[in-house]
């Protein structure tokens, strides 16, 4: 807020795009945080002493008291999250966030551990009696039946407390180390040191292939060596941890306790994965061959896979007032309630959009529930002005508007939705806003800029659906090795599992400066989240399609039910009014048919030109 604009910034009209977060706190220095932040241990001290072994008589007024501690905690973490991620080097707001998360870690678990443990105990009888005699229990039972499900896998309480004060020394602290480590890199290319991630932006900016093959060598190689050695310990020693937690927690297998949280069942998540590793395949060497086509490249090298294409000279930027107007259009188009709420999102300040040196990279939305009882999101960019900055615009206010919708119907514990379904409202907003382009496009007689845009919409589909997949691939196989693995090992597991989504060495691609790829993935660290996002592309794709067979309006009341339900339901029961069923293998099909049509579309448009 008080650092120097870029010059671009002004053209595109983002200066004032910017976050009002005075619901929350005036300043970093509002004596109000440390007052919040003592009235919450306050809370939790008094709600072990109210509720501990009183949960079979008194949980309604424990779930109530339980949501109060959340809100107040959201209010003053988030508040320092949001700050953090306008200037990723304020010292200050690191430093207060610190000294505060060591003592919420501490706090919860020594005082609210009890909590779900407890509650996952209470037996059934006396849930069902609270239910029938308390409005807050009854409206809450997805939420305790999603805590009792987990019983047969908690440990006992002494355990469970001393793991919970434990975690933040444990790999979550570590994980900042990697971070660092990974954020000093530096990497020489034509005579300058590049960091990450300007050395990956040339991969997507560099009209020529050579200077993209000396890119991806230079990452290649800066991540051999120490940091590839950082990288595999890192992940044997994720990988051990979980294995001997999740045999004493009696987990069946290395995803089952993802799956769980995700509300999938087993079945669903293999047969995504079968349809990705076939028919995704299939498609994505479609895609990536007409790639090659347009490039006047065979075989692509990994290097060229994010290449830009040479398609549009003098591309015009698309200034912030213009595209928000056009989302809003997009989403009035098919919902005025969605429109509403992101035309809300933007008159309360809710959007920080400029592009702003020490601000977090790309973009993210964060839904909350203050106190007391109201929900809000906040989205932040680092808006360009290209058209994949307006998609990403436009997939952010989804987050938002699914997060207010919940919020307003679930309350603070049920506002979120799992993974499968959190990824809905943001892709369903972003085809909308697509296919808004895309006939604009078609309009404006541009058949390059047409093609141009379809392509780069799906290789956006292929990055989530295969590539995702194949990072899970390579997941299962380092989750399922019974000993430790080597540096070489991950090289020769990340072979095998990009061979087999993206065809053998030669054929679509060829894998040269490669191997040590897998060292750089952040997402490893958390294990199994990655398929979430292919489900949830692939899911949300199906949804989409579905639109034809209702009435506009039966649609739109379906679909925002469906927001509405944050994490009360699950992906089954959710899909069912539109007649969709994700255990079933030809759901998957079904997701892929709108990219294999877009895609039908793109190889007949581009052999015209
Ligand atoms: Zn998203």
């Amino acid at each position: 807020m008080h650092m120097k604009k870029p010059t671009t910034t002004e053209t595109l009209g983002t200066e004032d795009i910017r976050w009002d977060l005075s619901c929350f706190y005036n300043d970093i220095s509002d004596p109000q945080i440390a007052a919040d932040a003592a009235a919450w241990e306050k809370a939790a001290v008094k709600f072990e002493k109210d509720f501990k072994g009183k949960l079979t008589t008194r949980l309604g007024k424990s779930i109530q008291a339980y949501i109060e501690l959340d809100e107040l905690g959201n209010k003053i973490m988030s508040y320092l999250f949001l700050k953090k991620s306008l200037n990723e080097t304020d010292e200050e707001v690191k430093t207060k966030m610190d000294a505060l998360q060591k003592v919420f870690s501490r706090v919860a678990g020594e005082h609210l551990t009890f909590f779900e443990l407890e509650l996952a105990q209470v037996p059934k009888k006396y849930v069902a009696a609270q239910a029938k005699a308390d409005k807050t229990v009854a409206f809450h039972m997805p939420w305790i039946k999603d805590i009792q499900k987990r019983k047969p896998h908690l440990l006992n309480e002494t355990v469970e407390s001393a793991l919970a004060k434990r975690a933040m020394f444990g790999p979550s602290s570590w994980d900042r180390f990697y971070d660092e480590e990974e954020a000093l890199l530096t990497f020489p290319f034509e005579g300058k040191l590049l960091d990450q991630s300007q050395l990956l932006n040339v991969l997507e900016v560099a009209q020529e292939s050579s200077r993209r093959a000396e890119a991806l060598k230079v990452f290649n190689e800066g991540l051999q060596g120490n940091f590839a050695r950082l990288s595999a310990e890192t992940l044997n020693m994720i990988v051990g941890l979980k294995q001997v937690e999740d045999r004493e927690r009696k987990y069946p297998h290395p995803m089952a306790a993802r799956n769980m949280d995700n509300k999938i069942p087993d079945d669903a998540v293999a047969a995504l994965h079968e349809a990705i590793a076939t028919e995704g395949a299939r498609l994505a060497a479609r895609y990536y061959t007409l790639k090659g086509r347009i490039l006047g490249i065979h075989p692509l090298l990994w290097s060229d896979r994010n290449a830009p294409l040479p398609l549009e000279k003098n591309k015009k930027l698309i200034s912030y007032p213009e595209a928000i107007a056009l989302v809003l259009e997009a989403y009035e188009s098919f919902s005025p309630t969605l429109c509403r709420i992101v035309a809300s999102m933007a008159d309360q300040k809710r959007i920080d959009a400029p592009r702003i040196p020490g601000k977090a990279s790309g973009a993210f939305n964060a839904p909350l529930t203050l106190p007391w009882h109201t929900p809000h999101c906040f989205t932040l960019l680092n808006y360009l002005g290209t058209e994949r900055d307006v998609m990403t615009l436009a997939h952010e206010l989804g987050h938002g508007v699914h997060g207010i919708l919940a919020g307003e119907a679930q309350g603070a514990l049920m506002q979120q939705a799992p993974i499968a379904l959190a990824e809905t409202a943001s892709v369903f907003g972003e085809m909308t806003t697509f296919n808004f382009l895309k006939k604009r496009a078609s309009h404006e007689d541009s058949p390059e800029k047409l093609l141009a845009l379809m392509m780069g919409k799906l290789g956006d589909m292929a990055n989530t659906a295969v590539r995702q997949i194949s990072f899970s691939f390579f997941e299962q196989e380092v989750h399922a090795s019974p000993r430790r693995l080597s540096v070489s090992d991950f090289c020769e597991i990340w072979r095998r599992v990009t061979e087999k989504l993206y065809g053998k060495d030669g054929t679509v691609f060829v894998y040269k400066n490669h191997e040590y790829l897998w060292a750089y993935i952040p997402h490893f660290h958390t294990p199994f989240y990655v398929y979430g996002y292919a489900f949830g592309e692939l899911l949300t794709q199906s949804l989409y399609a579905a639109q034809d067979r209702f009435g506009k309006e039966e649609f739109e009341t379906l679909y925002l039910d469906l927001l509405r339900a944050g994490s009360s339901k699950g992906p089954k029961e959710l899909l069912k009014p539109f007649g969709l069923d994700p255990t079933k293998p030809d759901f998957w099909k079904l997701g892929l048919t709108p990219i294999d049509t877009l895609l039908g579309e793109a190889e007949a448009l581009a052999s015209k030109l």
